[in-house]
């Protein structure tokens, strides 16, 4: 088959990734006819089978076998980094991550001749600093724009923009984009930060146990504005940076384009599982998810075992961690003008999507 373009999607079975694993072999995709390869570190997952993209395991941490695998791609004309390595402290994240995107563009650039744009996606965390120091952090006042300066705190984000910045300039003609999405609505059981998926497992732990599903977040949360960027949208933010001459050599901000409350998700995430009682616990107390679902592992085996579901354990499926740290404050608002004014006009409804990829999991037997 003649293809008019060669992805290399990095990070494949990942929430972005899975995505675009879907969407860039469509007939309509921009860009296309498209060839994808995928990279991953484990194993072709079993839900993943059936997708046309060739499946590569690899492990970009290591040198050596990212340049004997991925040298050998010598057709990609586009490369979609959508993956990324989780360490303790924020200088530890610079390394490994710097370490693994280094190994991949070291690896794909002097190879592939026909190399045309790299797109990295990173985060809303450029503009409030990492994990580590969220909100200890004195941050931007939103709604964040992309020519706002950088913290002056260590952010593998940065890192990786550099090492982007630094690596195109080799090649010339060679062009760059930045995605900076907020919570990602998508679904992918290996995701390492996926919120529709671990709030699923809650609510299905819940509605097993006949508890009620209490918020697990604080009351600024539960009742402010809030946004979200659906997986399959970032992805056509992605190909359209590829196609569109107006999106090179730019960082764009990427969310759904409309804002929603926790209180009024909360609502339909109950109505999704059958719950009967759920809502914002008033006793006063924080509720952690890492506490409250450390126990649960049998419980989660049960409800796989019940209803025939994807084999997976809880601490995959559940990133309680993830969920009590972005439920600890209110939400800063990207801004999506530049994406508009360069061109982008794509958006979801923030509602429906959140209800599409419940319905997807549960599709999909990630959850019952
Ligand atoms: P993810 O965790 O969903 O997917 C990671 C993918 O990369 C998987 O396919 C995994 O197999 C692969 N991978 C991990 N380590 C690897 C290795 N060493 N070698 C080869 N493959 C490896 O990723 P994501 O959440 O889409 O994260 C991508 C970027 O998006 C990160 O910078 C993240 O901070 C950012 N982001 C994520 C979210 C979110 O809600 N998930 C929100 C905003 C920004």
């Amino acid at each position: 088959r003649d293809y008019k373009s060669v992805a290399l999607v990095v990070g494949v079975t990942g929430i972005v990734g899975n995505s675009l694993a879907e969407i860039l072999p469509l007939a309509d995709t921009p860009g296309g006819p498209w060839k994808v390869y995928g990279v991953a570190r484990g194993k072709r997952p079993s839900w993943n089978e059936d997708n046309p993209a060739e499946y590569i395991q690899c492990d970009i941490s290591d040198r050596n076998q990212t340049q004997s695998k991925l040298s050998l791609l010598t057709d990609v004309t586009h490369i979609f980094y959508v993956t990324w390595g989780s360490r303790e402290t924020e200088s530890e994240n610079c390394k490994i991550n710097g370490l693994m995107f280094l190994n991949v563009l070291e690896a794909v650039i002097p190879n592939a001749h026909n190399l045309r744009h790299i797109c990295l996606q990173t985060g809303t965390k450029h503009y409030v600093g990492p994990f580590q120091f969220l909100r200890e952090i004195e941050a931007h006042d939103p709604p964040f724009t992309e020519d706002l300066p950088r913290l002056e705190f260590p952010n593998f984000y940065y890192t990786l923009e550099d090492i982007l910045f630094q690596e195109v300039a080799k090649k010339e003609g060679l062009t760059w984009s930045v995605h900076r999405p907020d919570n990602i609505f998508g679904s992918s059981p290996h995701s390492l930060m996926n919120i529709v998926r671990t709030l699923c497992v809650y609510a299905a732990i819940c509605k097993h146990e006949g508890t009620p599903m209490l918020f697990p977040g604080v009351k600024e949360l539960w009742n402010c504005y809030a946004v979200a960027s659906d997986a399959d949208l970032i992805a056509e933010h992605e190909i359209w940076a590829c196609v569109d001459p107006n999106a090179k050599n730019e960082a764009f901000n990427i969310h759904n384009g409309d804002v929603f409350k926790w209180k009024q998700l909360w609502n339909v995430l109950g109505e999704q599982f059958g719950l009967e009682e759920y809502g914002f616990a008033e006793t006063g107390e924080r509720i952690s998810l890492a506490e409250t679902m450390k126990d649960k592992g049998a419980v989660w085996e049960e409800i796989v075992r019940e209803n025939q579901l994807l084999p997976t354990r809880l601490e995959e499926v559940g990133a309680w961690w993830f969920v009590d740290l972005l439920f600890g404050g209110e939400v800063s608002i990207p801004s999506m003008n530049k994406s508009k004014e360069h061109g982008f006009l794509g958006f979801r409804n923030s509602k429906k999507s959140f209800i599409s990829w419940i319905e997807r999991m549960k599709a999909d037997k990630v959850v019952p």
